[in-house]
């Protein structure tokens, strides 16, 4: 028996999260948006300086909400990377797009910008980027291709809220994104998300589509005096204790930063030196983006010597994983057309790539230990 057993992910509390629960069962309001729901709403309106923030049940959802506002016809694409997670796919296929898929960057495992043109059709109707890792996509190329050819930006912004590329906030450079706030993500309330609406033109609509399809929203506002059936929708919004807990966390949003960014910093500093010694990459940050501290990852030589990691780790207790099979070479991949060697690197780096244990708690005895084993490997 290993003497340590840490785990990949454990959902960290920062401490008011049950006092705000209660505060929205005592308030008598816990359906959606009550008095929590509209102060994280306002708290990242606020901060990341977007037109709009709604809160989601998932960020799943909230792409989906973006799907909806898109207004996609049959033969209608889609540009995402094949490098994610099934979600930013998922949620245009579900709303009839066809997927297209673009390969990603060998440094930062984002979206390869120089062949995103390649890809761009007279049907394209959105280009969907994933930041990895919370470090911002090329979009000052992005965005200039996108509105050169007139088509929307929808960040998949999971990893990096609070995070920015220039300067900008991540999220707030395509005309919509979304965030997660999964129990697996840096700010959680267990299941959420959030659409974020840069261009006020969508903000109507995406308030109908969040009510089940009805004008709700302006009627809780005095806007109107009854509401009623006014186009297609779902049910997007997150019970207001869901919101309370997320407030707690948003309130803690430096601390968090803090936290994440030291423990990032303490696994870079460890493996440096063994990562050149060995050849293992390290994830790279370009000098014009601030990360979000979403994830330690390393990309070792080969599958063989990944899973060789994992299971050596796993026999001192600590527990690594690695993620994304590439979309093109999924089942409902192919569905699309895709085939194997079409999204090379994200073949190649699908294989190689393993995540170190990562939370906000997670402390420093642990992170000398798991830093100690991966140097004896
Ligand atoms: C976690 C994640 C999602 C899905 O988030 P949910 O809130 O669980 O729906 C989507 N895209 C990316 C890149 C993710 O990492």
């Amino acid at each position: 028996m290993p003497s340590q057993n840490i785990p990949f992910n454990k959902p960290c509390f920062e401490g008011k999260e049950l006092v705000y629960i209660a505060e929205a069962i005592n308030q008598g309001h816990i359906s959606g948006d009550g008095m929590f729901s509209r102060k994280c709403s306002e708290y990242l309106e606020a901060i990341l300086g977007c037109k709009k923030a709604l809160l989601t049940t998932s960020c799943t959802h909230a792409l989906e909400m973006s799907a909806l506002l898109l207004d996609l016809q049959p033969g209608d694409e889609v540009i995402v990377p094949s490098f994610t997670f099934v979600s930013t796919a998922n949620a245009f296929a579900l709303h009839g797009a066809k997927i297209v898929f673009a390969d990603i960057r060998p440094d930062t495992l984002n979206m390869d910008e120089t062949q995103l043109e390649s890809l761009i059709t007279p049907r394209t109707r959105a280009i969907v980027p994933v930041h990895y890792a919370g470090v911002g996509c090329e979009m000052n190329t992005i965005m200039e291709i996108a509105n050169r050819h007139h088509i929307p930006v929808i960040e998949d912004n999971a990893h990096g809220l609070f995070a920015r590329y220039h300067n900008r906030y991540l999220g707030t450079l395509g005309q919509m994104s979304t965030l997660s706030f999964h129990e697996t993500k840096n700010f959680t309330c267990g299941e959420g998300g959030a659409l974020l609406l840069n261009e006020p033109s969508y903000i109507p609509r995406a308030e109908i589509i969040r009510e089940k399809g009805t004008n709700r929203s302006q009627f809780f506002r005095g806007q109107v005096d009854k509401y009623t059936w006014r186009d297609i929708g779902s049910s997007y919004l997150p019970s207001d204790m869901l919101a309370g807990f997320l407030y707690a966390q948003l309130e803690e949003r430096e601390h968090i930063m803090e936290h994440r960014s030291k423990i990032w910093n303490r696994y870079h500093t460890g493996l440096k030196e063994w990562a050149s010694q060995k050849g293992v990459y390290l994830p790279y940050v370009s000098v014009h983006c601030e990360q979000s501290f979403h994830m330690f990852y390393m990309v070792m030589h080969s599958l063989h010597e990944r899973q060789a990691f994992i299971e050596f780790m796993k026999s001192q207790g600590v527990y690594c994983v690695f993620h994304y099979l590439p979309l093109h070479l999924s089942v409902m991949g192919q569905k699309y057309g895709a085939k194997p060697g079409d999204c090379p690197i994200s073949e190649d780096i699908s294989n190689r790539l393993v995540r170190l244990p990562f939370y906000n708690k997670l402390s420093k005895e642990n992170m000398d230990y798991i830093i100690e084993n991966i140097l004896l490997f």
